[in-house]
């Protein structure tokens, strides 16, 4: 978009105060990832849960000066205000206005599954072809849609949205903004279903979308859509795509047999080998094809196109580097849309100085010189320490960047040069087309090179945060607890992530895991379960606040503050003993508690409990009853005190089985990591951690010889036998070795064989067809789960996180 503030409030009829003729071609709602501040507007978006109102202050920080608001607030000076009556109704108008004044020939897709992979694949095939939009990330919703849409440009001339709805009604509002000419329905299945009377209701919702679109693509293995979509719009072009036969577009052969997929367009034939054959990735593909010949592209093109196709891994890795450096891997693909999203990820983190490697844009047929002023703007922004060009057309412009500027024909002369092992204590970020293998890079700057792993995938936990959050009162505060490093994640990564996305309190087992927090830059509110005696000044110097649960505690620490000078009310958090029988006051204590408490200068911040069974049905009623004692324990202290300090007492479990009992507060540990004890729940949980290794050799083990020591597995006949660099020392209890665990490769399960060593074992891989050394071993993640896993163990999730060694890797990958 482009628009002066002036036009932007005629759209909209929005009031404006201060200077009218700013120009607009961004609008950001998020104040923490603004990655450029030209020509940007903020919005403060109000939603039932949120109100953005809170970030105002900090987009202006970031240098932003117009706003757009609901309310005025006259303390910030010098910004322009464009007032609005509803901030989500004004996005949605200047967004419908955008779209009917662009140009462009527009793909809608919506559906319960794949919406977002079609449409990363499409835009893969397609960049190239027309100047294209999509729309970023899976931003499909009432907001992610008009902001989608406003990023569309005079240059534009294709533009791929994904359209979702939760819930009946919402998709007219959506079709009154963006009406697609090319409408595209993928798979329908149960997601979302819930806020739906039925299947039909959900489908006719969808299916609105299409309202004004001239060809409609759908998935027509479901006989209701097939029904549903041809009642309706028999008039327009359908053609319907799945593994039936009935479908205009179907796969014609077996594809479980190794070769070609052929599939039958109409009465053509085209094929192409693939890889995966699953289900729904051959469903995909046919969408993907269905759409391409609508758009006239030549069969001989399509196959090519296909078959360059990468796995969806658009994702950003941070690695821990050499020198205290942080490295930001992306190389993977590189266009406009990935290089933002590079930067917005780069600003979560807070190092001072920082580093960028970018290579040559790659396929593009317009004016490269307009491109790389582009480029250059984004990145001059961002005050790079060093910039590190590689390629011939982007070294031609190195004049265009600010910062100290080096120019490289290859990958292989950047390393040559020398000038990365300088680096210290930056975060460096590799941008890079995959031609020109920055990848290598990494390898050279990358701390330890292991090839066992444990990897971390942030966005999952969020989602996993999110969830637990919708089952609760949106005023419910929660802390997130990172105690023993977060459950073995990394407490600083995990923390610094969470306090990103405004947790409220963090939960600790010990002060110098507080400490840690705290020289690390985390000012997050940090609860130290645990106070031991001699730690109390660390408390009190990092701003720590204890949880105090006997008088032997409150005297000692009460006496620490007082003689460290502290002058104000120290926060304390008090812990109740309601039947774990591990800390806490009990009945009895709370009248001489209370008047300990007053004749102190000390805030109660927090009282709480701790639920010792919440995630055992079967004691229920124990739990029911502890939850009383809290109750009646809790509100008799806060009768005595005189003020109101919030009250929490559900850990994980607790928030989805005892949900009514939140308080004001809950405290979230396992269950964002995704796991829950209740299936139901688990199933809208994402896993969040992957032990990763790859197979060191591939041995053929005769019959009757034997591996490993003590010769405890030896073969009944000639077997395959691979080797891993993953055993005891890493964390894996040897108990599971000689058939007892298994590890997962080519997603079937292989056993472990023979004795586990220190720092390998071994894996029975006879069953397993086309595995090479080299290949990846997941020790878990989906199969086996970190549950099956726990269950070879015989033990609990918690412990075999707990227990992986410091030495394994820890990776942080976000989509
Ligand atoms: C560890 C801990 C939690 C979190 O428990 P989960 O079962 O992992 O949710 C909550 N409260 C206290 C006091 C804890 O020590």
């Amino acid at each position: 978009m482009n628009y002066t503030v002036h036009q932007i409030a005629e759209i909209t009829n929005a009031e404006i105060i201060g200077d009218k003729d700013s120009v607009i071609k961004n609008i950001a709602f998020d104040s923490r990832i603004i990655y450029s501040t030209k020509n940007t507007a903020f919005i403060a978006i109000n939603t039932k849960k949120n109100s953005g109102e809170k970030f105002i202050e900090s987009a202006i920080d970031r240098g932003i000066n117009v706003i757009i608001s609901e309310n005025q607030f006259p303390q910030f000076e010098n910004i322009t205000w464009i007032l609005v009556e509803n901030s989500v109704e004004f996005l949605q108008k200047l967004a419908k206005y955008h779209f009917e004044h662009s140009h462009l020939k527009s793909i809608g897709i919506t559906g319960s599954n794949g919406k977002t992979i079609l449409k990363e694949w499409l835009y893969q095939c397609l960049w190239n072809e027309f100047p294209t939009i999509k729309s970023p990330k899976s931003f499909n919703s009432q907001i992610g849609l008009p902001l989608s849409l406003l990023q569309i440009n005079d240059a534009h001339q294709l533009g791929i949205f994904e359209v979702g709805i939760s819930k009946p009604d919402e998709m007219q509002k959506l079709e009154n903004i963006f009406h697609p000419q090319i409408g595209l329905l993928t798979h329908i299945g149960t997601a979302h279903a819930a806020n739906f009377t039925s299947e039909e209701e959900l489908i006719s919702e969808k299916i609105k979308l299409f309202k004004d679109s001239e060809v409609i693509i759908y998935n027509g293995d479901n006989p209701l859509v097939e029904y549903k979509i041809k009642q309706l719009y028999s008039s327009k072009k359908l053609i319907s795509y799945g593994f039936k036969k009935e479908n205009l577009v179907s796969i014609k052969n077996n594809i479980s047999k190794e070769e070609d997929i052929i599939v039958e367009y109409f009465d053509e034939e085209i094929s192409f080998p693939a890889h995966q054959r699953d289900e729904a990735t051959l469903t995909n593909a046919l969408a993907l094809l269905t759409v391409l010949k609508e758009l006239n592209i030549e069969n001989q093109k399509i196959i090519e196109k296909i078959n360059s196709l990468k796995a969806i891994e658009m994702r950003l890795e941070a690695i821990e580097g050499v020198k205290g450096n942080i490295i930001i891997n992306d190389s993977f693909n590189l266009d406009l849309d990935s290089l933002k999203t590079a930067l917005q990820f780069l600003n979560e983190y807070k190092k001072p100085e920082k580093s960028l490697v970018l290579t040559d844009i790659l396929g593009v047929n317009s004016n490269s010189r307009e491109l790389y002023e582009e480029v250059s703007e984004l990145v001059n922004e961002q005050k790079f320490d060093s910039v590190f060009l590689i390629g011939d057309e982007i070294s031609k412009f190195s004049h265009l960047f600010n910062s100290k500027t080096f120019t490289f024909i290859d990958t292989h002369e950047l390393i040559e040069s020398k000038h990365l092992t300088d680096i210290e204590n930056q975060i460096i970020l590799l941008k890079g087309a995959r031609k020109f293998e920055i990848e290598k890079l990494k390898d050279l700057l990358e701390l330890r090179k292991h090839d066992t792993v444990l990897e971390i995938n942030l966005n999952a936990i969020l989602h996993n945060i999110n969830y637990h959050k919708s089952l609760l009162k949106p005023r419910t505060k929660m802390m997130a607890m990172v105690k023993a490093n977060a459950y073995g994640l990394g407490s600083y990564e995990i923390s610094e992530f969470l306090q990103h996305h405004h947790i409220d309190y963090l939960g600790v087992a010990f002060a110098d895991e507080g400490a840690e927090l705290r020289k690390k830059g985390i000012t997050t509110p940090i609860v130290v379960m645990n106070p031991e005696q001699h730690s109390y000044d660390t408390i009190i110097q990092y701003n720590l606040e204890p949880e105090i649960y006997s008088f032997r505690v409150l005297d000692l620490f009460y006496e620490a503050v007082q003689k460290s000078g502290y002058d104000k009310k120290y926060p304390i958090h008090i812990k109740l003993e309601t039947g774990m029988h591990r800390l806490g006051f009990k009945g009895f204590e709370l009248d001489q508690l209370s008047e300990a408490l007053k004749n102190k200068n000390v805030k109660v911040q927090s009282i709480f409990s701790h639920l010792s069974s919440s995630d055992v049905p079967d004691e229920k009623e124990f739990t029911l009853h502890q939850l009383e004692i809290f109750d009646k324990n809790s509100g008799y202290l806060i009768e005595n005190l005189g003020y109101q300090p919030i009250r929490h007492i559900l850990n994980s479990s607790g928030i989805t089985s005892y949900t009514d009992y939140q308080y004001d507060m809950v405290r979230i540990g396992i269950g964002m990591l995704g796991e829950s004890p209740d299936s139901e729940i688990q199933k809208q949980l994402q896993s969040t951690v992957s032990f990763k290794t790859v197979i060191s050799q591939i041995s053929f083990v005769e019959n009757g010889e034997s591996v490993g020591y003590s010769r405890k597995y030896k073969a009944d006949h000639l077997t395959k036998i691979a080797t891993i660099p993953v055993g005891y020392a890493d964390g894996i209890p040897r108990l599971i070795g000689n058939q007892v665990g298994n590890v997962g490769v080519n997603k079937m399960l292989a056993p472990i064989v023979g004795n586990i060593c220190m720092d390998m074992m071994m894996i029975n891989v006879d069953n397993i067809p086309n595995i090479k050394e080299g290949d990846t071993v997941t020790v878990f993640n989906a199969k086996p789960s970190l549950k099956e896993f726990a269950g070879y163990c015989k033990t609990i999730t918690y412990e075999v996180l707990t227990s992986i060694s410091p030495r394994v890797k820890r990776i942080y990958v976000k989509d």
